[in-house]
């Protein structure tokens, strides 16, 4: 039989490597049963495409691909002086009878190695395309936890720097003044400084504060000719050290004085506790 009378012999390649239309295939099946030589092919075929790197899942490649690859085998067989199929047990006498060349077997295995080089290049592409998009999704989730990372610190910076400004600000105020506290009964030993000015708050820095129970809470206070005003809660560390920087007492004209007391947790409008410091 000749190629004129069997034209299934070209789809061989691309039927193993599900290159056809459904079309195409589906004569193409129909035709496999009747043709020993395009069954021997195709068996020959996916001998060695199965042992191409097919474990990697599959992906579709750009439809322009498929294309420059089917023109490209196009182009390549047609100067082959190509003999179509025959059943094998026919004598290749036939085939010369038909006045064309017996088919030979150095472009068979051309057109397999062809075929093989096709499906080792698509699936060489499909797998680099993978390897770089996993390599861009890491790189992506690198970047974007750097960038976290250094929001995050931007913005202690940015809490550090307003907090050095204001204290810079209470510091050098025109009407700031430094108080001394002393030590209450309840605790003795422990002391502490104050700067306070009335336009810009107060910085207090404690030593040797009592711990406290869970339920409590340190609380200081402007004093005033009249009532105390709370200044904010105060929470010394394990050694019994606290720094706090408090907003100026709102409506309080000349605080005399400051005051720490021990309250009940979250702090209360007046003090009701032990005193624990007082400025001298
Ligand atoms: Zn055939």
């Amino acid at each position: 039989m000749s190629i004129e009378q069997d034209p299934f012999r070209e789809a061989t390649g691309m039927y193993v490597l599900g290159a056809l239309g459904a079309e195409e295939r589906r004569a193409f099946e129909a035709h496999l049963p009747e043709c020993e030589a395009c069954a021997t092919e195709v068996r020959s075929l996916r001998a060695v495409t199965g042992a191409l790197p097919y474990a990697v899942p599959y992906a579709d490649p750009p439809p322009a691909l498929r294309g420059r690859v089917l023109a490209a085998a196009v182009q390549a067989r047609r100067p082959s002086p190509i003999v179509g199929c025959e059943p094998q047990r026919k004598p290749a006498s036939a085939a010369a009878a038909a006045g064309v060349a017996p088919r030979s077997a150095p472009w068979a295995w051309g057109a397999a190695a062809a075929s093989v080089l096709v499906a080792v290049g698509l699936a060489a592409y499909a797998g680099n395309l993978r390897a770089q998009l996993r390599d861009s999704q890491i790189r992506l989730v690198n970047a974007v936890s750097r960038l976290e990372e250094s929001e995050q610190r931007l913005q202690v910076a940015s809490r550090e720097t307003t907090s050095v400004r204001a204290s810079l600000a209470l510091l050098t105020a025109a009407d700031v003044v430094e108080l001394r506290l002393r030590g209450q009964a309840p605790a003795p030993t422990a002391s502490a400084r104050a700067f306070l000015s009335r336009s810009r708050g107060v910085l207090f820095a404690a030593t040797s504060l009592p711990a406290i129970p869970n339920d409590r809470t340190y609380q200081l206070w402007f004093l005033t000719p009249g009532a105390p005003v709370s200044a904010g809660l105060v929470r010394p560390d394990a050694e019994g050290s606290a720094t706090a920087a408090f907003a100026p007492a709102g409506g309080v004209a000349r605080p005399t004085g400051l005051a720490l007391s021990l309250e009940p947790e979250g702090g209360v409008g007046a003090p009701t506790g032990a005193i624990y410091l007082v400025s001298q």
